[in-house]
């Protein structure tokens, strides 16, 4: 049986304060690591721009890949973006993937579908992947328009599909660089989460929908959708046990080693579940 890994991710937004403790921070996961890593389960972790080379440096012949928290819409590689970093500068620092369009970025810079399509258009054509985070606010979540609001996100990503698919051959390379993150606004750093059953059906939907941008290429019907908001020890087994649950994006509970891997080991023994 050909099982998809989990991921498990953490976003470390703009944590720890120091390079020490993002260096302990870093020592306390690799020695938690069982074996050097989580059976069934990639781990990632995402700390700011500054601190990317210390960690890439610390990760180097781990288990545990780096990604960037965001890259410039503007220049793939060199300009005059003042405060901004390319995807190539973050590739140079030593990230292989980067968060595309999480909400934060939207709510509180004004990130539209137009500034995302350039962004990912600058991950990818520096080899990057892309964790694509979607999610509907509180309003729009009672007012049901949940679904309305992931379709509008996700056009993005339709546009990325057919640019690719007219390059020759590229859908299959897109299939590996493109993880979705379902992470509903209101549930981020909350302590509120969705139900299991409201994010089966939702992670179903994004399937779907992808499903029907691909086509009948199919490269992109394993595609990998986490869930992401006020993810936790405690509560990470009731979503890895949901069959479209590909895994967690994890904000809070991934500045603490020991919960951070507390999750990942959930998703990896539900996969090993899976297979037995
Ligand atoms: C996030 O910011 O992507 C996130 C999921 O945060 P938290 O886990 O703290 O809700």
């Amino acid at each position: 049986m050909n099982i998809m890994q989990a991921w498990v991710i953490g976003n470390w937004k703009q944590q720890p304060a120091t390079l020490q403790a993002v260096d302990e921070l870093l020592d306390s996961v690799i020695k938690r690591l069982p074996n050097g890593d989580v059976p069934l389960c990639n781990t990632m972790v995402i700390p700011c721009h500054v601190h990317l080379p210390a960690a890439n440096s610390k990760l180097t012949n781990t288990s545990v890949a780096l990604g960037a928290q965001d890259i410039c819409a503007f220049s793939a590689e060199t300009g005059a973006f003042t405060g901004d970093c390319s995807a190539a500068q973050v590739r140079d620092a030593g990230a292989d993937w980067v968060l595309v369009g999480h909400s934060e970025r939207r709510q509180y810079y004004g990130e539209d579908n137009d500034i995302l399509l350039k962004k990912l258009r600058n991950a990818l054509s520096q080899q990057l992947g892309v964790i694509f985070c979607i999610g509907e606010t509180k309003a729009q979540y009672d007012s049901e328009q949940t679904l309305q609001v992931l379709e509008d996100q996700l056009s993005v990503i339709q546009r990325i599909i057919s640019e690719h698919a007219s390059e020759s051959n590229n859908e299959a390379n897109l299939a590996e660089r493109l993880i979705i993150a379902y992470e509903p606004v209101w549930a981020i750093g909350t302590g509120k989460v969705p139900t299991v059953e409201e994010v089966t059906a939702t992670h179903s939907h994004i399937k779907q929908v992808i499903k029907q941008y691909a086509g009948a290429a199919g490269e992109l019907d394993n595609l990998c959708v986490l869930y992401g908001g006020s993810v936790n020890a405690d509560n990470a087994a009731i979503f890895a046990q949901a069959d479209s649950v590909d895994g967690a994006l994890v904000g809070g509970a991934s500045l603490n080693a020991e919960s951070f891997l507390a999750i990942a080991e959930a998703f990896s023994a539900a996969k090993a579940s899976n297979v037995q």
